[in-house]
């Protein structure tokens, strides 16, 4: 296989297309609230951001239903596990089923990545999510309802991923069952997944002691260590950013001695 020959059109500025209007009803239901820490080594930023479905569909590349299964998932248990508050991405803990779409919400909703620790797979989990709020340790689990994802439809998309000499599929028969599947998985999002609300059919309970699987690597999260660092009292950041994205004044704060100690290096003498 060598790069794709297809010919492709340039994207216009403004143009979410990625998002079909038959969506639109998902467009208030799947909106996260996510906090992050301010800046590399800075502490944890009190103003949110929104998440919106287009955002998860930019981010995962397509519609698709184990993007929307997954989406709904997650907000059932946000429902559940932070009444009201934001996902913390820099405190949580995600264990998802290694699938594409899956772990592309896990990730970008709760800041879990592999090279943390903080997003680990198992299999067993089918459509759910278990999440661990690191600093207290509290888990939930999620699992959508068994039943409630037709079965003609996984057993297709299993069919179309085999390449084996035994697949019951040729690939001249695939250019028209490929198709057939992927309106399928959308006729089912729009008429029945749409219908729904979150919590209709993903379940979710809080666990005692989760079994967590191990980490395949895990390193330091260096950007959220500080999160607990207080706003400074005496220091007057120029980059205090106000809530239109505006910055006050910019430059280095003239006579300040936290500036001074900055600049005798980490290990200089210390103020006062
Ligand atoms: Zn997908």
């Amino acid at each position: 296989m060598g790069p794709s020959t297809q010919e492709f059109e340039p994207s216009r500025d403004g143009e979410a297309w990625y998002v079909p209007a038959w969506l639109e009803a998902a467009r208030p239901v799947l909106e996260f609230d996510v906090c992050d820490a301010r800046s590399a080594q800075g502490r944890l930023e009190p103003r949110t951001k929104r998440v919106t479905l287009d955002d998860l569909v930019l981010f995962h590349g397509h519609v698709c239903d184990g993007l929307l299964r997954g989406a709904y998932a997650m907000r059932a248990l946000g429902d559940v596990a932070f009444e009201g508050r934001p996902f913390d991405r820099t405190d949580l803990l995600v264990v998802s089923k290694n699938s594409p779409c899956l772990g592309d919400v896990a990730a970008y909703l709760t800041g879990g990545r592999g090279r943390f620790g903080t997003l680990r797979l198992d299999n067993d989990l089918g459509v759910g999510y278990v999440v661990r709020e690191l600093s207290t340790g509290r888990t939930w689990e999620v699992r959508e309802e068994p039943g409630f994802f037709p079965s003609l439809i996984s057993e297709w998309e299993a069919a179309l991923l085999d390449d084996s000499s035994g697949a019951p599929v040729t690939s001249s028969e695939k250019a028209e069952l490929v198709a057939v599947n992927e309106a399928r998985q959308w006729s089912w999002m729009r008429e029945v997944l749409l219908a729904s609300r979150p919590g209709d059919h993903y379940v979710v309970r809080s666990l005692d002691a989760a079994e967590i699987p191990e980490p395949l690597y895990e390193a330091r999260r260096t950007d959220v260590v500080n999160r607990e660092v207080r706003a400074p009292r005496e220091y007057a950041t120029p980059y205090e950013p106000l809530l239109g994205g505006a910055t006050p004044r910019l430059g280095r704060v003239e006579g300040s001695t936290w500036e001074d100690r900055y600049d005798r290096g980490p290990t200089g003498p210390r103020v006062g």
